[in-house]
């Protein structure tokens, strides 16, 4: 059997073509486009491209974007007055504060004092319980958790009644996705299992899995023989296991690995995700439609 993939660089083509078409319309008809504003303390270039990569993808969609860089040396006092200025901008409608933040700042004081209705990163304790409850509560899903869901819907995988195992508890993946996937409601309805280093047999939880999604940051911890034939296999795992010269600019670059072993894996799953190029290109692209839909929240469209 060889697998479906689930490629999320087409899928993100796909969402981010259907927000393009959606802010035109929302600016004809109503005058106003999405706005939204990174902020990045320091210099860590790996948050340097991080945000660029957000901006560039919100310039593109035809948002309004701002991407403010302070200098490391900025006081927490200064970064809060900051985060206060962009939640008293009406043009602005969502606020992204890339993490991490340098050690003298204290970075839940800084996430908590975005306004939730601005939290498009959905990590706000607002957020964090409104995905909870579920339903039209919901306003900003974190966006890894809600691209993986999405890739699951329009794979056409069918998620009411699945057996559904998360591998990892974290906050921005585990959690979140398990919360969501258990949800009342379409693209969810599941039976959910979350397991992580203290679960005592992970391999017989896998196997039960329609639905197996593998947040662990461990290269090639789920084994072939742990997954159902047939399951959907979505590997959230991003490691990097070497570095190689690129074909394509002569370039050091990292080789990443999922946390499935991929290549005997797709023989066994009905559905897979690569990496790269699955689950990863999701997040931003997530993040460009909760700042839509923080505007149509504004404009009564939602
Ligand atoms: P994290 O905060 O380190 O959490 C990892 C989770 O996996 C923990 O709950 C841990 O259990 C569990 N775990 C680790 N080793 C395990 C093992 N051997 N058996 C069972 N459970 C195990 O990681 P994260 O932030 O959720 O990220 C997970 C992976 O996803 C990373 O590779 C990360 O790079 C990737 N990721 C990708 C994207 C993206 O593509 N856009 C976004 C976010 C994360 P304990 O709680 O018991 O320690």
């Amino acid at each position: 059997m060889t697998a479906k993939l689930i490629k999320g660089t087409e899928i993100r083509e796909e969402i981010l073509k259907e927000i393009e078409a959606e802010v035109k319309r929302i600016q004809e008809e109503r005058g106003v486009v999405p706005g939204l504003v990174t902020i990045l303390v320091g210099e860590n270039p790996a948050s340097v491209s991080y945000v660029t990569a957000k901006i560039k993808t919100a310039k593109a969609l035809g948002f309004k974007e701002i991407q403010d860089n302070q200098p490391e040396t900025t006081s927490e006092e200064d970064l809060l007055a900051l985060v206060d200025k962009y939640n008293k901008d009406d043009t602005i409608h969502g606020i992204l504060v890339q993490l991490p933040l340098p050690k003298h700042i204290d970075e839940k004081k800084v996430l908590n004092a975005i306004d939730p209705d601005k939290d498009v990163d959905g990590f706000h304790p607002v957020n964090v319980g409104r995905l909870m409850i579920g339903g039209s509560e919901v306003k900003f899903p974190p966006c890894t958790p809600a691209g993986i869901q999405e890739m699951i819907v329009r794979a056409g995988v069918e998620t009411s009644g699945a057996e559904v195992v998360v591998v990892g508890r974290s906050n921005i993946v585990g959690k979140p996705i398990a919360n969501m996937l258990l949800q009342k409601g379409p693209g969810a309805n599941a039976t959910v299992t979350v397991v992580h280093t203290r679960t005592k047999d992970l391999a017989a939880h896998c196997k039960r899995a329609d639905i197996l999604i593998v947040a662990a940051g461990v290269p090639g911890l789920v084994k072939p023989e742990w997954i159902k034939p047939g399951a959907c296999v979505i590997d959230v795992g991003v490691n990097r296991v070497g570095e190689k010269i690129s074909e394509k600019t002569g370039k050091k670059i990292a080789i990443l690995k999922g946390d499935v072993d991929f290549d005997a894996a797709k023989e066994i799953a009905g559905w897979i995700t690569p990496v790269p190029g699955g689950v990863g290109p999701m997040t931003i692209t997530m993040l460009m439609k909760n700042t839509l839909n923080s505007l149509k929240f504004k404009l009564g469209l939602m």
